[in-house]
């Protein structure tokens, strides 16, 4: 049995992870849970102080959105978008026949207005593009959101839901890099100070198809992705953290702009909770009581 499936049944069997009958759907324990809003608070006192607007969005935004986001030119394979029953009686006798018949009844599933959201930073920008060019400042914001990714897998590190936690800055070039910089470092400290093993390493997203594959290859070379790696539950170690150059890539996307002219930058730190519980876990054992006093210490004060 492989160390991934391994991992998935040990937190099963201790109640962390509940099962769905669905690879990468699960239930999540009190303890489970109390672990991820540890680290959050961990998040929250490193970056807090920064000043950023804190912004929660439902786990979903507007069909538009995804459609103007480009999403589904790079991504078609991991988005959900959300249907629902769109007709009369006639349609619904023939649902309810179908489903009694076990036969596919989702042909009268028409699409809603809205999408999944797909990473916790892409409700944002449309909101900040409405509310005018960014001052000299920049701006910098917190974002927590489930996020849906469909990439079904048995590797309890990859999940269909999961949650993202983000830093998201908007401004210049220089602005955004010294962003990205200086949370690298920031986070450098905090995963050591969880004493997980970790390294920053060079990554690309995912880009479907052959036309993906410049895609991949462009953002690697000029060091866009970066991810925070840690041994999860497979031989690889796991992405937990990345942070983002997204150059201005959203502002030709949303119409971003500085308030002294020109399009504004943007950047991302994502912090994939579940990964880093999960990491938690792996490294320090199933009953957080029993965990490292030092590392109980950071997390629990
Ligand atoms: P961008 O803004 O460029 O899309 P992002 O930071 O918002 O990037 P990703 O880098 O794709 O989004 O993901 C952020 C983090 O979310 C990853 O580093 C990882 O920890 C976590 N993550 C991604 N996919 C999954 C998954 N299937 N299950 C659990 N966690 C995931
Ligand atoms: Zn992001």
């Amino acid at each position: 049995m492989d160390a991934a499936v391994t991992l998935l049944d040990q937190l099963i069997a201790e109640g962390l992870l509940v099962p769905t009958g669905v690879d990468g759907l699960y239930g999540r324990s009190g303890v489970f849970e109390d672990v991820i809003a540890r680290f959050e608070a961990l998040v929250t006192r490193t970056g807090g102080g920064d000043g950023a607007e804190v912004l929660r969005f439902p786990p979903a935004m507007t069909r538009t959105q995804l459609e103007t986001s480009g999403y589904m030119k790079s991504f078609p394979q991991l988005a959900g978008t959300v249907h629902s029953f769109c007709g009369g009686d006639h349609e619904h006798f023939d649902l309810l026949a179908k489903l009694d018949e076990g036969e596919s009844w989702t042909e009268h599933q028409a699409p809603t207005d809205i999408a999944l959201t797909p990473a916790a930073c892409y409700p944002l920008y449309p909101m900040v593009a409405s509310q005018g060019p960014v001052s000299a400042d920049g701006r910098l914001f917190d974002v927590q959101s489930y996020c849906f990714r469909h990439e079904p897998s048995a590797d309890p590190a990859r999940m269909q839901l999961f949650r993202m936690r983000e830093y998201v800055r908007c401004g210049t070039a220089e602005q955004v890099q010294a962003f990205r910089q200086g949370w690298i470092e920031r986070a450098e400290a905090m995963i050591a100070s969880l004493e997980l093993p970790f390294e920053v390493v060079p990554a690309n997203d995912p880009f479907f198809g052959r036309a993906g594959k410049m895609m991949k290859v462009s953002q690697r070379e000029q060091g866009l992705k970066l991810e925070m790696v840690i041994p999860v539950a497979n031989a690889q170690p796991t992405a937990c953290l990345s942070f983002n150059y997204h150059q201005d890539h959203f502002a030709h996307t949303w119409g971003l702009r500085l308030a002294e002219g020109g399009p504004a930058h943007t950047g991302c730190v994502g912090f994939g909770l579940e990964r880093i519980a999960l990491a938690l876990f792996r490294h320090h054992g199933l009953a957080p009581a029993q965990w490292p006093e030092t590392v109980r210490r950071v997390l629990w004060g």
